[in-house]
């Protein structure tokens, strides 16, 4: 059976932190789906379709990856693409705590999926999307931060 991954987020940007996570997690499993959850009630900064297509376009020469946009459950969505993994990257205690408990409500929706976590590496461990989005904010160039530039 094919291992496949599922790594969801919202990617408001996608940065140079997930796109580490995503190739070293593909070293792992036979494919990486990016999932971009959309959630209706969330303002984006960034649009999925912008990320969509920047992720798409800068991984279009590894057949390993590919990025999808999804609504609804993680979980469930992991079941549609048939990933048996989430695949999570963790920079420190804050993001643990965090991943703790969804790991465990993913389980709940889903038995079979196991949550895998991927330390940050750390010369990107202080990278964050919330952080790019108040530099992008205030007219700073953010293109550093990224893998593609916006
Ligand atoms: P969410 O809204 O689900 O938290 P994010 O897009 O912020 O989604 O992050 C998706 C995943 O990427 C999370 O597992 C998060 O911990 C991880 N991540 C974010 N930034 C980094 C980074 N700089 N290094 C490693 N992992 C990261």
């Amino acid at each position: 059976m094919k291992k496949i991954a599922l790594f969801p987020g919202s990617f408001d940007p996608f940065t140079k932190g997930h796109a580490d996570i995503v190739e070293r997690g593909s070293k792992l499993f036979d494919e990486v789906v990016i999932g971009i959850g959309e959630n209706i009630k969330k303002k984006r900064f960034f649009s999925v379709d912008l990320m969509l297509d920047k992720i798409n376009s800068y991984y279009k020469n590894n057949t390993k990856i590919r990025a999808v946009k999804y609504t609804g459950l993680t979980a469930k969505f992991a079941q549609e693409v048939n990933a048996n993994f989430l695949l999570r990257g963790l920079r420190n205690t804050t993001d643990f705590e965090f991943e703790n408990s969804v790991a465990q409500a993913n389980r709940h929706v889903f038995d079979q999926l196991e949550t895998v976590f991927i330390i940050t590496s750390p010369n990107l461990a202080f990278i964050s999307s919330s952080v790019v989005r108040e530099l992008y904010n205030y007219n700073q160039n953010i293109n550093s931060f990224l893998p593609f530039d916006l």
